[in-house]
């Protein structure tokens, strides 16, 4: 059976890894020079119990992310072939409710015991594991004291949960090295599918690449291509599962903090940030009115690969770091040669809903109905978050070899 996958981000490596184990070739066609450079690498790594979808009161979110969140670690490990993952697991997330929060400190606070439980439900499935950290999933409240030492004013609440996240970027190499070595997969790099045609018997891939435009066929094909899932199921006539929309993510990535006070907190709910202080000494800073922009519902992002002049991203640097730095004084501390160094990276983000996170009916506020859809022998992945890109990259693995 030949098995084409378009994408070599943790969902479509995760495909064809799972794939080659079973004994299947795999041809893996990537447009970057490189696979995992692109969402899968360069985002924060926040493996979700499903905390932030507070907004989300049918639990659906958080059951989806618990779910992937207990598996993501036993998943990946397998696929490295490793007893142990070397990950640079980042401290607790504190949530820290914004004064301005869309939901009040009471509901997240019920929310949060909800989420808890779920959390607690995954943990004990068969060979669970939350990025092989021990301990239960947990959430409390802190008392105003602790709060001052964490949180300025605009803080209104906070919390320490049990979440985590892990630097993505190291993860990627692993995992890129490893599909790099299967004998079963061979993977294609400058080389962009241009669009899919489905048949009984067959799935028609054409594609651009090095050695110019060609056409194969495939038994199944796989679109894991993320910033460009739509256009391309567009030309398979596939049709968006409902209205979407795309929006571009810039975040910095302050080079080697090492050892600093400075918690890892998320800033609930709406339009606020994130701080992950990495356990490799890397930091993490977004803060989503400076850094989110271009929110489009075409079929694609206009903006995909696009890089911000010095100017635009001095600018940035400040835009993130200052609001941020209002609201967690520690990292007022950071030197400013830290700030002023800091990587200015971005991607894409796919999601359900056409209106920002500022609006509380916006769709962007649930991802739980996402994952493969499958249409024959031609098989999609929204693949909705890093969390759950193993969970669904396993569950597709399954059906295309059950098919087979
Ligand atoms: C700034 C940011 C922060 C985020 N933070 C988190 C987080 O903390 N936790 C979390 O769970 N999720 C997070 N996410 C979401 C998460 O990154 C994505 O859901 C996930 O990485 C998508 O994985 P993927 O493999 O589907 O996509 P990708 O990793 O983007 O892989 C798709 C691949 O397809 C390739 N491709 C695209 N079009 C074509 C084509 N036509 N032909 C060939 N190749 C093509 C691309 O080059 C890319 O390599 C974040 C996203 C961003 C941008």
């Amino acid at each position: 059976m030949r098995i084409g996958v378009i994408g070599a981000g943790l969902l479509g490596a995760g495909v064809a890894l799972e794939l080659a184990a079973r004994g299947h070739d795999v041809d893996v066609f990537e447009r970057e020079g490189a696979c995992l450079s692109q969402a899968s690498r360069q985002n924060e790594g926040k493996v979700h119990l499903g905390f932030v979808y507070g907004h989300d009161r049918s639990l659906a979110t958080a059951r989806l992310m618990a779910r992937g969140a207990y598996s993501f670690a036993p998943i990946v490990r397998r696929w490295l072939d490793l007893d142990t993952l070397p990950l640079d697991v980042s401290a607790p997330f504190h949530y820290l409710v914004h004064r301005d929060s869309l939901c009040s400190s009471e509901e997240l606070a019920a929310f949060y015991a909800q989420v808890v439980d779920i959390a607690a439900h995954e943990s004990g499935r068969p060979g669970a594991s939350y990025l092989e950290v021990p301990g239960a999933p947990c959430c409390r409240r802190l008392t105003a004291g602790e709060r001052a030492r964490v949180a300025g004013d605009g803080i209104v609440d906070a919390y320490l949960t049990s979440e985590l996240a892990v630097d993505p970027a190291p993860l990627a190499s692993l995992v890129r090295q490893r599909l790099s070595e299967d004998p079963r997969v061979a993977v294609h790099l400058r080389t962009t599918a241009t669009s899919v045609t489905i048949s009984t018997d067959e799935v028609r891939l054409e594609m651009a690449g090095p050695d110019g435009v060609r056409d194969d066929a495939f038994d199944h094909v796989v679109n894991a291509s993320w910033d460009d899932l739509l256009r391309l199921d567009r030309t398979a006539g596939v049709d968006p599962r409902g209205p979407w929309s795309y929006r571009l993510k810039r975040y910095l990535r302050v080079r080697a903090v090492g050892d600093t006070a400075l918690p890892a907190a998320t800033i609930v709910l709406g339009a606020f940030g994130d701080i992950v202080p990495y356990g490799g000494g890397d930091l993490f800073l977004s803060w989503y009115p400076a850094g989110c922009t271009g929110l489009t519902t075409a079929l694609r992002h206009p903006e995909v690969g696009h890089r911000l002049g010095s100017d635009g991203e001095a600018c940035l640097r400040a835009a993130i770091h200052a609001p941020l730095a209002g609201l967690v004084p520690a990292l007022a501390g950071l030197p400013d040669e830290a700030i002023e160094g800091a990587a200015v990276e971005g991607g894409i983000i796919l999601a359900q809903g056409t209106t920002d996170v500022t609006d509380h009916e916006s769709g962007l506020h649930a991802r739980s109905d996402v994952g493969p859809r499958s249409f024959g022998r031609y098989h999609t992945v929204d693949t909705g978050k890093w969390t759950v890109a193993p969970l669904f990259a396993r569950a597709l693995a399954r059906r295309i070899a059950g098919a087979a």
